[in-house]
């Protein structure tokens, strides 16, 4: 009977709350892509893609060499062995570079690797299953036809398309792109985030912390986290608790493409930011079903996407993670909005409020005992909201389903990466 109670409670309670992925659902539909800008390769990595990178000739663009050795016809060494090599005069040689005469039937020509094969040649013997005897090679193996040969266009045609928009350019992309004779990119713009503390406790780091004075930490952890991905940061400073004061920042705020705002959001009789971003704009969710990080303001001010988000560093930073970070990778056009997250296992039992999904820092162990490679994952610590040495400390974000009280050791959950 009272767990029949207990259980209406808890129902009762989280109707008015929102799912994460619904509360993310809606604030994604209404983030577009900003329109894109060309950038030198030297300014490419980590940009998201724009427009398909498309191979404008083919690659290799002439046959080469795969090996250090000889070309020669396929048809000529057919009989060679250890024991019977077939010996054939060197004529020329095939360097990088420069374009070699042709092979005469019979011969062999002295060929580096990525340098063109000769016309007549159709395969190249390694140079470590031949022997040099003066001006003549013997030839140890019958090479089959084609062999250490790199024929034009094996790799790519032109007009093949190569990369895909909405892919993240990595040093790898960008060696590709100029392989394929492309000196600039379109990619997606860059955008403007602004960044504001809230709360009169607040000191900015490096200055001198007085009695209930705190180091506003939120500001350069969100500057970090805004720059990871892909955004231009631009911190406009500490708001205090007052009316005004956030009203003025927030103003300053709006013409950024989104503003990301910590602190302020809950009931507190300090609490401003809720009230003012309704004023300046609208509020279309403020109480989702997670923890850390139950209040999280989504809305417009004016133009922007704001975000406001809790002011306790570890729902700060799980909620950037849930909701700003996959904005400011939709502005740029980015394919994969989310971090892939990985599996593992429960190390230990874990308890959790139900109707919540809960984000858990933990750390990592490689298991022997493990069925299978999934790594084992242990609680980094006290899980406070306020507690920054678990946080840390974590390698990752256990992410616990809402509707579980109490998961099991051994139980598989998936994991978001923090390292
Ligand atoms: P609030 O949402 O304003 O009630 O803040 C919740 C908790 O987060 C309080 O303990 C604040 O002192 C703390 N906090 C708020 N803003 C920051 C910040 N920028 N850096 C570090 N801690 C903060
Ligand atoms: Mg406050």
């Amino acid at each position: 009977m009272e767990d029949e109670n207990l259980t209406m409670l808890t129902h009762a309670v989280s109707t008015d709350l929102e799912s994460v992925a619904s509360a993310q659902r809606r604030l994604l539909e209404q983030v577009g892509v900003l329109a894109p800008e060309a950038v030198g390769l030297d300014s490419a990595l980590g940009r998201i893609l724009a427009e398909p990178i498309k191979s404008r000739s083919e690659l290799p663009g002439f046959d080469n060499s795969a090996m250090d050795g000889y070309a020669v016809r396929a048809s000529d060494i057919a009989r060679a062995t250890v024991t019977a090599r077939v010996r054939l005069p060197v004529a020329g040689e095939s360097r990088a570079g420069a374009v070699p005469g042709p092979l005469v039937a019979g011969t062999a020509m002295r060929i580096m690797t990525g340098a063109p094969i000769p016309d007549g040649a159709d395969t190249v013997v390694r140079q470590e299953e031949t022997s040099r005897d003066g001006a003549f090679v013997l030839i140890e193996v019958a090479t089959a036809l084609g062999t250490s040969v790199r024929p034009r266009g094996a790799d790519m045609r032109a007009g093949d398309t190569v990369i895909l928009p909405g892919q993240q350019l990595t040093s790898i992309d960008i060696g590709v792109a100029a392989a394929l004779g492309h000196d600039r990119l379109m990619v997606g713009t860059r955008p403007r985030v602004a960044l504001l503390a809230t709360g009169d406790e607040l000191v900015s780091a490096g200055t001198a912390v007085g009695p209930a004075q705190l180091v506003d930490s939120n500001s350069p952890m969100l500057t970090a986290a805004v720059r990871e991905a892909g955004g231009i940061p631009t911190f406009l400073g500490i708001a205090r608790d007052s009316k005004d004061s956030v009203r003025a920042m927030l103003e300053a705020a709006s013409t950024s493409d989104l503003v990301v705002s910590s602190a302020g959001v809950s009931v507190g009789d300090h609490d401003w930011v809720r009230e003012v971003a309704a004023e300046l704009g609208a509020i279309s969710t403020w109480r989702v079903a997670m923890r850390p990080g139950k209040p999280v303001l989504i809305g417009r001010l004016r133009n922007a996407v704001f975000i406001g988000l809790p002011g306790n560093p570890v729902s700060s930073s799980v909620t950037f993670e849930l909701f700003a970070r996959p904005v400011i990778r939709r502005m740029q056009g980015a394919h994969e909005l989310h971090r892939r997250r990985m599996r593992v296992r429960i190390g230990e039992e874990m308890t959790k409020p139900a109707g919540l999904e809960t984000y858990t820092r933990a750390v990592l162990r490689e298991s022997s005992q493990s069925p299978d490679d999934l790594p084992h994952a242990h609680s980094s610590g006290d899980q406070g909201s306020s507690m920054l040495q678990s946080l840390t400390r974590a390698d990752c974000l256990l992410v616990l389903p809402a509707d579980l009280e109490v998961i099991a050791a051994g139980t598989v959950v998936e994991a978001i990466p923090l390292r």
